[in-house]
């Protein structure tokens, strides 16, 4: 992987960032957690510090391949103009004669910011035009958007072939720490999944089960295999194409690597007044949902997690969100936080969780991607760090 120190001397050069300003916004368009613009600041220091025009471009949401105001980035260049100390301008578009010019008028140690990529339908697609256009704006290409390097598309993977290239401060520690840790980790190593994207994450299950010698199981992701073993699960999450895979999994491992939950905590509702009761057992009674791991569970993943030499973690064990569910995430966290082995936490809300805790500096690492970091940590190649190469 190139890094920046591979990049040829930049002084007074554009330079075309991806960044990963994917942050979350309520519902009057403010910024609610700022983690990804600041783990991105060095590398924007830096670069400017070597004399480059920085033109930056990031996806927000999922907007449908065409502008949508609510998707706009301009929150986010104003964060990043009080981050930075300098104003930073927002283009009204990725592309276009508009943008050019914007761009063409940038000084040295300046910074805009395109609009929203994925305001452009070629974004997703990895289409060859919108890949030339983008290479069009700049001499000099540096991904540091890890939490999208997942994807091929065309501003992480596209743009790359079609400039000289490299990997941003942010992108390079990211890879680093996450193959340190899953290469060849300090055994045992334990991998604890959860969330909600289930049906995302239970594919990957099998081959994590190669790198982890115990796999932990909690949030919604527990419910498609205990439905398997033939317990009810009530109204908790558990689609049925999820079940057929853990079936699968279950006739293939047993149960010996993989750890669920033996208690529950279930309410009527993913809502912050649902009555939370805990259950021993694991059968969800009938007009209930699962919405968090039980004491007992806690309790005996604290045991797995303070006996590991590598603990990697991505997806909240219950709705964290809810006072009332948070308690298994939480004993989770703290139990990372008070470990002797080496800690990685991946996973967007896994990190807010563990941010919302305070206990993000007690961790080894904290990745700012989430699919991202579970895929690399779990042996996939991902398509925009190879294009770095
Ligand atoms: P990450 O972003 O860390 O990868 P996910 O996006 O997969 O994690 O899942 C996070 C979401 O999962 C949280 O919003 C949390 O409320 C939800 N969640 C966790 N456990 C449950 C559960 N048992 N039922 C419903 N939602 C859950
Ligand atoms: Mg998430």
């Amino acid at each position: 992987m190139n890094t920046l120190r591979d990049l040829d001397d930049l002084k007074g050069k554009w330079v075309l960032v991806r960044v990963d300003f994917n942050v979350p916004l309520d519902d009057e368009g403010n910024i609610t957690d700022d983690t990804r613009i600041r783990a991105t600041l060095p590398t924007l220091r830096e670069l400017i510090r070597l004399g480059a025009r920085l033109v930056l471009m990031s996806h927000l949401g999922r907007p449908n391949g065409a502008p949508d105001p609510k998707y706009s980035l301009a929150p986010v260049a104003r964060r990043l103009s009080e981050l930075m100390g300098t104003q930073v301008k927002l283009a009204p578009a990725v592309v276009g004669d508009e943008v050019t010019e914007m761009v063409d008028d940038l000084k040295p140690g300046q910074i805009l910011l395109l609009e929203n990529v994925r305001f452009e339908p070629g974004e997703t697609t990895n289409d060859p035009q919108l890949s030339a256009s983008m290479a069009a704006l700049a001499d000099a290409y540096v991904n540091d958007a890890f939490g999208a390097s997942h994807r091929a598309h065309a501003s992480t993977v596209g743009v790359a072939r079609r400039l000289p290239h490299a990997a941003g401060l942010l992108l390079e520690k990211e890879v680093e720490t996450i193959l340190e840790v899953t290469q060849a980790p300090e055994r045992p190593m334990v991998a604890i999944l959860g969330g909600s994207k289930v049906s995302d994450k239970i594919k990957v299950i099998e081959r994590f089960l190669q790198v982890a010698d115990t796999l932990l199981i909690g949030g919604a992701m527990a419910f498609p295999f205990l439905k398997a073993q033939g317990h009810a699960v009530g109204n908790s999450l558990c689609a049925d194409e999820d079940v057929a895979l853990a079936t699968t999994l279950l006739a293939h491992l047993g149960a010996g690597k993989l750890k669920l939950p033996v208690d529950l905590v279930v309410g009527p509702s993913f809502s912050a007044d649902a009555p939370a009761t805990v259950i021993s057992g694991v059968e969800v009674p009938e007009g209930q949902m699962g919405l968090d791991i039980g004491p007992q569970t806690a309790e005996e993943y604290k045991g797995w997690i303070s006996e590991a030499g590598t603990v990697f973690w991505n997806g909240p064990m219950g709705a964290f969100e809810l006072p009332a569910f948070a308690a298994g995430t939480r004993a989770v966290a703290e139990a990372m936080a008070a470990a002797p082995g080496i800690t990685v936490v991946g996973g967007g809300d896994s990190a807010a969780a563990v941010q919302q805790f305070g206990l993000a500096d007690k961790m080894n690492h904290v990745s700012t991607g989430g699919g991202a970091a579970l895929e690399l940590a779990e042996g996939q190649r991902l398509p925009g760090v190879e294009a770095l190469n």
